[in-house]
């Protein structure tokens, strides 16, 4: 469904992205791994074109997608869940539902579909329903996240971009997050790239992972066998 080929992305003079390859295939979670500063959120931000490549190419679903501006990649059915969720804070969490919804209030098919969309979206994050009514920024941490994925999903997106959802919540909330994640793929099918300070929980629910260091894919392989690696929990999976 997506592959990224000799992609190279700049800030300035930093070269963020080394020649990085990687392929998602319909339906599966992929996981990047690496330290700060490995380059994980300009993946995400390459493929959304929020950080164009410098050169390489990003094909979705068989097209060249690089070098298109991001409303277009949007409408290609990629939507990011960016770090720090970044909900519209004073506005309802149902208006905040309904805006990622935007673009498929156009014609009167998607504008039917919307309704029971958010019903879904309730259905997934029971706790938004509670609060539908509340302003966003009043939300806790948990909540806000769940509302920027729920957002995400309005847009019935076929590839999600999901960086850092567990960022400073609590273990429960956390918890809560990857078992709607799980729930995602399973009853909706959608393709998942993942970003994750806590590697371990993203390898224990993600098909295969890539492991990044200073811009460069540096191991990929199926997640169970990155669990099993010796280098892999040396670096990066801590004890426990
Ligand atoms: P983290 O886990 O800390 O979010 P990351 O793996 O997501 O790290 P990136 O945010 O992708 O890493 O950063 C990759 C490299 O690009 C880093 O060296 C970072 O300092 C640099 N970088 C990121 N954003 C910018 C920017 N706007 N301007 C200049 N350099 C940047």
């Amino acid at each position: 469904m997506l592959k990224l080929k000799n992609i190279n992305t700049f800030y300035g003079k930093v070269h963020a992205l080394k020649n990085v390859s990687l392929h998602l295939a319909k339906g599966e979670i992929v996981t990047l791994i690496g330290a700060n500063g490995a380059g994980k959120t300009t993946i995400l931000n390459t493929i959304s074109a929020v950080t164009p490549a410098a050169s390489g190419e990003i094909l979705f679903a068989d097209a060249n997608i690089a070098g298109m501006p991001p409303d277009r990649v949007v409408r290609n059915g990629i939507c990011q869940v960016p770090e720090g969720r970044q909900v519209f804070k004073p506005l309802s969490v149902e208006d905040n539902l309904e805006l990622g919804a935007y673009l498929r209030y156009r014609n009167r098919e998607g504008r039917k579909e919307i309704g029971k969309d958010l019903d879904d979206i309730y259905v997934l994050f029971p706790r938004l329903h509670e609060r539908r009514k509340q302003a966003a920024g009043t939300l806790s941490g948990g909540e806000q996240q769940m509302l920027a994925i729920g957002r995400a999903l309005m847009g019935r997106p076929q590839l999600l971009l999901l960086d850092e959802p567990s960022m400073g919540l609590a273990p429960l909330v956390v918890q809560e997050i990857f078992r709607v994640i799980a729930t995602l793929r399973q009853e909706k099918g959608t393709t998942i790239l993942l970003v994750e300070q806590n590697a371990k929980a993203a390898l224990k629910m993600a098909d295969r992972g890539y492991v990044l260091e200073t811009g460069k894919v540096i191991l990929e392989g199926i997640a169970s066998e990155l669990l099993e690696n010796k280098e892999v929990q040396r670096a990066y999976l801590g004890k426990d």
